[in-house]
């Protein structure tokens, strides 16, 4: 089973791709863990992208795909992939159906993280604050500024996959305001 979870920065998407890694063996493909795991070793496409990503726009849709297929073509066993955090544009949910297409898989589910956007704000800014008490650094795109380029950045290029996927008739809806547990449970109730 294919799935992606959709939903703004700060809705849960990462937690909850976690949970379905421990309970069902699926295998997490997070584009932003990967950026950021390329521009913590400082590869070329780490430098190139770090100064977009700080400022909390999109990189290119085809460094994205790029890192995308190289993951999908490595195989392996398992119960199949979560895409978090990608796709975020067209372009992207374009090239991700027709990857699976070439690879005879098909998407199972689009899961929509539904959250309120003043609790986002609150939450992402939480985290970071989180992070730097707990004597560790916050992520660089963890700040008020950051943050409303990339709220900007879901509302005009990722908001449009939820018609997408809905023509589609992959789309599910879930309260993603809930606790862990409940947000769990709900997408658990999705994907049977
Ligand atoms: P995330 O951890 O998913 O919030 O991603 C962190 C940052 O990485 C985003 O703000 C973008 O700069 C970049 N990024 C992650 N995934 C994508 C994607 N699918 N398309 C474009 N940029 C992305």
């Amino acid at each position: 089973m294919n799935i992606i979870l959709l939903g703004p920065p700060g809705a849960g998407k990462g937690t909850q791709a976690q949970k379905l890694v421990e309970t069902r063996n699926m295998v997490q493909l997070s584009t932003g863990d990967m950026l950021r795991a390329a521009k913590t070793s400082g590869t070329e496409m780490g430098k190139m992208v770090a100064a977009v990503m700080d400022r909390g726009d999109l990189v290119t849709d085809e460094i994205v795909i790029g890192l995308i297929r190289e993951q999908l073509e490595a195989g392996g066993d398992h119960g199949g992939f979560i895409f978090d955090g990608f796709p975020r544009t067209l372009a992207q949910a374009d090239a991700l159906g027709a990857l699976l297409d070439e690879m005879g898989q098909t998407l199972d589910h689009a899961v929509e993280l539904e959250v309120n956007d003043d609790i986002l704000v609150e939450r992402i800014l939480g985290r970071a604050a989180e992070a730097v008490a707990a004597g560790g650094t916050a992520r660089a795109d963890d700040n008020e500024e950051s943050l409303k380029v990339r709220l900007m950045a879901y509302y005009k290029q990722t908001s449009p996959l939820l018609g997408y996927y809905y023509a589609k008739g992959d789309l599910t809806s879930v309260d993603g305001l809930g606790s862990m547990e409940e947000v769990e449970a709900s997408i658990a109730g999705v994907l049977g």
